[in-house]
């Protein structure tokens, strides 16, 4: 068996731990990291947001063109779907981004163990698969991630009744597909099927879809996606759901069974510790399996830390890359920070919904008095080029320090909108900082300084 000494092993290379050895390295360790799949990456470069968005892309150009361009005077004939064609697309793009992890970690010198990570005690590692080995470290990062949640009654066959990581390469468009569950990852793959021509159910257990966002973006969210064909029905607990022959059935309390072609298990994911050895350093995970840590991502075990979709928080790439670089950079220089208030959330759905901070019904109940400006897009001169008017920019901001706390933003290209209100947030902008720059015009952006402007009753556009 391989032994070897290293300032830091990474066990798991998701956006998390692949990001922190990186960045362990930059700043001068010896790095390993232990990943058990042959790909690096994770859920995210494999399973999770880079082959969902490369389907979503792929998808919304197919309904696109079918629907044809008329009003922009582009006629369209013969649109057909080619869906093995556009399965390619999508493991193209998942291996140019896995490569790429391959890469920077070749340019960054990081080691590469190919295995299950098992913790053997402080300061150990062993590693059990293609690499077998005895990694010791001063510092281990564990950035295990998560699985599918499973629901009881819900027999998954790895195939009909299956999960997020099977409906991302369904072989053949399914007439009906059932989704349980109408949170993210409902609504993404369920645009994805919807697209392609499968008749859509959504059961949500919840009187609303996307649980967390804020209400009255959600709200809309449903209406514009009820018109692309999603056929929601909430407040509906699933309690069970099969193969039977040739179909799979679904059934929930006090309503008839609903009979399908597939359906897609959506009702969240729990953080993965399996076999981690956790208990050879007196590490326990608390009740909904997450590794408990201090606020530099520390665990009870010295010299052990976590990050990512492992410990408490919003299950996020951008989040656990995040944790990992202010957790090494700790480690290194003594300093390391997340802002949880600005971490953006988006969803890939069209209109893109993206928000941030505190949503109404968070700041109704925590009782604090704020100001509110929304602006449409209907409103906004690039979102009418781009046919594109759907949806709103809502800015909430302190009625009293006008400081901006939440951003909810339904409508085109929402994801990238964000971005500009990630960054007032961290840099403490008011709104009236937002409505004081410069939007080059015509963009969509002026939508966002419209929004800010409206915060204080000052719309110039509407
Ligand atoms: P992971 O990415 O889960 O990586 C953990 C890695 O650890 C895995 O590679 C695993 O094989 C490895 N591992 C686990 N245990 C061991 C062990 N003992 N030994 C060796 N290796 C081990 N988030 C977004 O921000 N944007 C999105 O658009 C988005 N879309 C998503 C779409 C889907 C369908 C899914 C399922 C998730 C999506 N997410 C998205 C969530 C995102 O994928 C996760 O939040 C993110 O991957 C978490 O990163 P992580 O590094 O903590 O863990
Ligand atoms: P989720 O937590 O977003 O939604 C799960 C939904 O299932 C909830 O609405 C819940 O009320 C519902 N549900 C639970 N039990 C049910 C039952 N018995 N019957 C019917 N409905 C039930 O979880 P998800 O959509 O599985 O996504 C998992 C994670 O992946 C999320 O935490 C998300 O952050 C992450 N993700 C992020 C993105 C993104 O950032 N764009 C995309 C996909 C996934």
């Amino acid at each position: 068996m391989d032994e070897s000494q290293h300032d830091l092993v990474v066990i798991g290379s998701g956006p998390g731990g692949y990001v922190a050895a990186i960045r362990a390295a930059q700043l001068g360790l010896d790095v390993a990291c232990v990943e058990k799949e042959e790909a690096l990456g994770g859920t995210c470069l494999r399973v999770g947001c880079i082959p969902s968005k490369a389907l979503l892309e792929a998808s919304q150009r197919y309904a696109e063109a079918r629907k044809g361009w008329k009003r922009f005077g582009v006629t369209v004939q013969g649109v057909e779907l080619d869906l093995a064609a556009m399965m390619k697309h999508k493991d193209r793009v998942v291996d140019a981004n896995v490569k790429g992890v391959d890469h920077l970690f070749k340019k960054n010198k990081v080691r590469r163990y190919r295995g299950h990570g098992r913790l053997d005690g402080p300061g150990k590692v062993t590693v059990a698969g293609d690499d077998e080995a005895l990694v010791k470290a001063r510092h281990v990062l564990l950035a295990t991630g998560s699985a599918v949640a499973t629901l009881k009654g819900v027999e998954l066959d790895g195939d009909r009744v299956a999960t997020s990581t099977e409906a991302l390469a369904y072989p053949e468009v399914p007439e009906h597909l059932v989704l349980i569950g109408a949170g993210v990852i409902g609504v993404e793959l369920g645009s994805v099927w919807a697209r392609l021509g499968a008749k859509v159910t959504v059961l949500e257990y919840l009187d609303r879809i996307l649980p967390g966002i804020d209400g009255e973006t959600a709200r809309l969210a449903q209406r514009l996606l009820k018109k692309q064909g999603l056929d929601f029905h909430l407040g509906v607990r699933v309690t069970a759901a099969k193969v039977k022959g040739k179909k799979c059935v679904v059934e929930a309390e006090g309503r008839d069974p609903v009979e399908c072609d597939r359906v897609l298990l959506c009702v969240g994911r729990k953080p993965y510790t399996e076999d981690l050895g956790l208990g050879s350093v007196g590490i326990a995970v608390d009740e909904q399996g997450r590794i408990p840590v201090d606020e530099h991502f520390a665990t009870t075990a010295e010299g052990i830390y976590a990050i990512g979709d492992v410990i408490a928080g919003p299950m996020l790439a951008h989040k656990a890359e995040e944790e990992g670089v202010a957790c090494v950079e700790r480690l290194v220089t003594g300093y390391g920070h997340v802002n949880y208030d600005a971490i953006p959330n988006v969803v890939y759905t069209h209109p893109e919904i993206a928000s941030l901070g505190r949503s109404e019904e968070e700041l109704k109940e925590a009782g604090v008095d704020y100001r509110k400006g929304v602006f449409p897009f209907q409103a906004n001169a690039r979102a009418r080029a781009l046919a594109e008017t759907d949806g709103q920019v809502k800015l909430l901001a302190d009625a009293r320090t006008d400081r901006l706390l939440g951003a909810h933003v339904i409508g085109p290209r929402a994801g990238d909108l964000i971005a500009e209100l990630a960054v007032a947030v961290e840099f403490g902008a008011s709104s009236e900082d937002v409505a004081r720059c410069v939007h080059a015009h015509p963009t969509l952006a002026e939508a966002v300084k419209e929004a800010a402007l409206a915060v204080d009753g000052r719309s110039i556009h509407i």
